[in-house]
């Protein structure tokens, strides 16, 4: 099955099912994986800067610790000044990229945004600024984009409608996500988009279902990580997910995306110590240290005991360094961009991915 779907990047659902189910064949999976991804990207970990710019958020996502309805949460918006320091630390520090993630905060104008980034952009001109501020219209992505933004992460959260409902309030639909997501590659977006593992309902075929999404949208990032449950929320009492499945589909993503964007995500880490060790194992290239500002770290707290929340930027980097020495792979200082991808494949199998 393994080395199925190392050639043909794809397998039947039933043996996707027998896959994801079991943890025999991990040893192999990830073998291939890594065999993958050094093909595309040898032994190079891209680094992003995190800039958690606020935690105000008019959504209501089951799962999600800044939800509106978490009335104990203390809520921080960073200054356009406050996000350009938070840049120019991390110029310094080697980073290329620089990710604007926030709750849906409306107290942002797209002026606003559109501002910060274009001050961005102007400083960095070598540098990728990826927004990662939810649901907008076509328009708003649009200014952003025409402002300097040349990437958006937006998860699809899970590519099942029924699942998608049970994990959302009434108002949030997986066809509006699923309408932004394609907005943004219509503008001319790199879009990173991905799914939580182990998120409460959760069954083998929404995960089949998340990879199918994933193969019809082809996203150059896919962002992947255990639900981590928070007590501030309607999943308080829910377990978490699987670590072992997380790195199970990391390996399984990297084989379907060979050339794909996958982090090894603060949700892996926080779930095991080594997780994100374990993550680059399973194939995951990109890993994601925080640049907030350390006074605000505890406050952007999706799931608790989130890691990396006392660092300062330059020890978050030096410590991410590290792990990623152990791991056998080396950071480097660049804007990581998606490799193309290797055209190898038989016959059928092109003409089905035009489809
Ligand atoms: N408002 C933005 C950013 C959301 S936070 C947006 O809508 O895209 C980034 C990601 O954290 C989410 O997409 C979600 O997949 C993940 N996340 C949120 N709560 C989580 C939890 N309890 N456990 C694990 N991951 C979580």
């Amino acid at each position: 099955m393994i080395e199925q779907l190392h050639a043909n990047r794809d397998l039947p659902d039933v043996d996707l099912k027998k896959l994801i189910e079991t943890s025999l064949y991990d040893q192999e999976l990830f073998r291939h994986a890594d065999e993958v991804r050094r093909e595309y990207y040898g032994t190079d970990v891209y680094i992003r800067g995190l800039i958690e710019f606020t935690n105000y958020c008019r959504n209501d996502c089951f799962y999600c610790g800044i939800r509106w309805k978490n009335l104990k949460l203390e809520r921080y918006r960073l200054s356009k000044s406050e996000i350009l320091c938070c840049c120019e630390i991390g110029y310094g520090l080697g980073y290329r990229t620089f990710v604007l993630q926030g709750g849906e905060d409306p107290f942002y104008t797209d002026e606003q945004i559109s501002e910060i980034v274009a001050e961005i952009r102007k400083k960095y001109t070598d540098c990728a600024i990826t927004l990662s501020l939810g649901e907008k219209s076509y328009e708003s992505y649009e200014l952003f984009f025409r402002a300097g933004a040349n990437r958006y992460l937006l998860r699809h959260e899970t590519a099942n409608a029924e699942h998608y409902a049970k994990l959302h309030p009434v108002g949030m639909s997986l066809e509006n996500r699923k309408r932004c997501l394609w907005n943004l590659r219509e503008i001319g977006y790199q879009v990173g988009s991905g799914f939580m593992v182990g998120s409460p309902f959760q069954t083998t075929a929404c995960l089949i279902e998340d990879l199918r999404f994933l193969q019809q949208l082809r996203p150059a990032m896919i962002g992947i990580g255990p639900f981590i449950a928070h007590r501030a929320t309607p999943f308080n009492r829910f377990s978490s997910g699987d670590l072992r499945l997380t790195l199970r589909l990391i390996g399984i993503l990297r084989l379907m995306f060979p050339n794909a964007l996958i982090p090894a995500t603060t949700a892996l880490g926080t779930a095991d110590p080594q997780g994100r060790e374990m993550g680059l194992r399973a194939g995951a290239n990109v890993v994601m240290p925080n640049l907030s500002p350390v006074e605000v770290r505890s406050k952007y707290e999706l799931y608790d005991n989130k890691i990396c929340t006392g660092d300062e930027a330059a020890e978050c980097c030096a410590c991410l360094s590290r792990r990623v020495r152990a791991a056998g792979y080396e950071i480097v200082m660049d804007i990581g961009n998606v490799r193309p991808l290797k055209e190898q494949l038989p016959q059928n199998h092109k003409t089905r991915e035009k489809v």
